[in-house]
């Protein structure tokens, strides 16, 4: 913690590191420059590319700055089909993973509670049929498999050519082999198809563990968790009034919420925001003058599961969690260590986005909190006036695989423990330098060469879908691709097989 920091805990008589607030973290303020900061530039309009930011993107940006650039939009010369198309590409754990998470949220919608300001309840826990939800995800999974082949994939694109599956555009390029596109008859069905069946598997294995490790406890092993984050009997137990967020993309604000939105068509992300100060900004009335700016980033979070909960002594909680489908090492039952290092910094946005957006949590949800107290019999306990950093409680469940407890599979740390305040000042200058590479701000430019080619060292060339547009991608991963994938699959598409 900086020395600053230290004296504002001192100053406040807070002893213990725990009980940090977003100003000890140095979130709400940049640390002082030796001039006064004369401008401040703030995202603008529906989504600002250069200023609105996620974990996903950052850690693209960390992984190779080049791929970031091109999935963009801002790189000059591209084709912005093509350039969409190659965006929206996922490969099929990534699909395995989107119906996971579906799945997950059908059961814990029917759980939630949702009451209006005054307390009027608008929507009251119902009954679910996981054994339905189950079917209906794997037949989502097939449906995308089948529909990503016949390039008819309804994803909101209004181009019907649109895939979804990387491994298609490979292999339908495989096919064509050194043919026109145009005299190569597709096979009805991928040749992957009959492999995709493992992937149901995962997929089925994955949801019943969340289902009956997390939800039903069945293993019955939170009753012995010390920090009372998980209610003994499992997430079902959470008071249903208590459920805070459940992927909360497109939720409709009813509370009275000063925390601002951002919006994106018919969706609402929430986001947490950072302030950097910039020395030479490129924004060109304030270059002329040679003045600095603060410009204000908003990173999105979308977490998959908040709630609130309390110990038997009637400490507060809030506990993030998020679904994971990895496939876990046999004799670790853990990720690969690069993929725990990745999930432990975007555990870090969430905290921060957590902190900003509930520091008043307990006077804005006072009714919930009460009526899940006078449910349960118990006395609520006095309420705190801020929500710090020693409530906050986030872990990733791991759900992939057989043969593991809900114990090892989830194991939430403390936000007071993430060390946020280095991590702040870590990201503050990251954005500061990303900032430098654009030559203007309003329209974004910039040139490609300012971008590092880093994916090569970093061997993620093959899994990039931005390998097509770049220069320097390996040539034996270049070879994996058409040269146009848009021009192909125009060329390639056929009619959609009858039902
Ligand atoms: S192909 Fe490799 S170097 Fe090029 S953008 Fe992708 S990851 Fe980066």
């Amino acid at each position: 913690m900086s020395q600053q920091n230290n004296r504002t805990v001192q100053d406040n008589g807070i002893a213990a590191r725990g009980c940090l607030t977003l100003e000890q973290i140095g979130l709400r303020l940049p640390p002082a420059t030796s001039e006064p900061l004369p401008a401040d530039v703030k995202p603008r309009g529906v989504f600002n590319a250069v200023l609105d930011e996620s974990h996903t993107s950052l850690n693209l940006q960390g992984s190779c700055e080049r791929a970031w650039f091109l999935g963009s939009g801002l790189a000059p010369g591209i084709d912005p089909h093509e350039q969409r198309l190659l965006r929206s590409l996922s490969s099929y754990m990534g699909g395995l993973g989107t119906v996971v998470h579906e799945g997950i949220r059908r059961v814990l919608d029917a759980h939630r509670e949702k009451l209006n300001p005054e307390g009027r309840v608008l929507k009251s826990p119902t009954a679910y049929d996981f054994s339905r939800i189950l079917e209906s995800v794997l037949e989502r999974f097939s449906f995308m498999e089948g529909d990503s082949w016949g390039e008819s994939f309804p994803n909101g694109n209004p181009d019907r050519d649109h895939p979804r599956f990387r491994e298609h555009v490979k292999l339908k390029h495989e096919l064509v082999g050194g043919s026109s596109p145009a005299q190569v008859s597709i096979p009805e069905h991928s040749p992957d198809a009959r492999h995709f069946s493992r992937y149901r598997e995962t997929l089925r294995q994955a949801l019943e563990n969340w289902h009956s490790l997390f939800f039903l406890d069945s293993e019955d092993v939170f009753k012995s968790d010390p920090r009372g984050l998980v209610p003994a009997g499992g997430l079902r137990h959470v008071d249903p009034a208590l459920i805070l967020e459940v992927e909360e993309k497109n939720v409709a604000y009813f509370k009275d919420d000063p925390f601002q939105l951002l919006s994106m068509g018919g969706f609402s992300i929430p986001y947490y925001e950072i302030e950097a100060p910039i020395e030479n900004p490129p924004v060109p009335e304030l270059t002329k003058s040679g003045l600095q700016a603060r410009f204000t980033f908003r990173v999105k979070a979308v977490l998959d599961f908040v709630y609130l909960t309390f110990t038997a002594d009637g400490r507060p909680r809030l506990v993030a969690m998020d679904w994971k489908t990895n496939m876990l090492d046999e004799h670790s039952g853990r990720p690969a260590i690069v993929a725990q290092e990745e999930h432990l910094v975007q555990l870090k946005h969430y905290a921060l986005y957590l902190m900003q957006r509930y520091r008043d949590v307990f006077q804005r949800f006072e009714p919930e909190i009460r009526r899940a107290f006078s449910r349960s019999g118990r006395e609520a306990p006095a309420l705190p006036r801020e929500l710090t950093a020693d409530m906050v409680f986030l872990g990733d469940a791991y759900l992939s695989g057989e043969g593991l407890s809900a114990q090892h599979r989830f194991r939430p740390v403390c936000a007071a423990d993430l060390d946020l305040d280095a991590f702040v000042q870590t990201l503050r200058q990251r954005l500061i330098s990303k900032v430098a590479k654009f030559s203007k701000i309003e329209p974004p430019t910039s040139e490609i060469s300012r971008w590092a080619p880093n994916g090569i060292e970093e061997g993620r060339c093959s899994g990039c879908n931005q390998a097509p547009l770049c220069s320097s991608a390996p040539a034996d991963i270049k070879s994996e691709w058409p040269e146009s994938v848009s021009g192909m699959l125009s060329l390639l598409k056929h009619p959609r097989p009858k039902p």
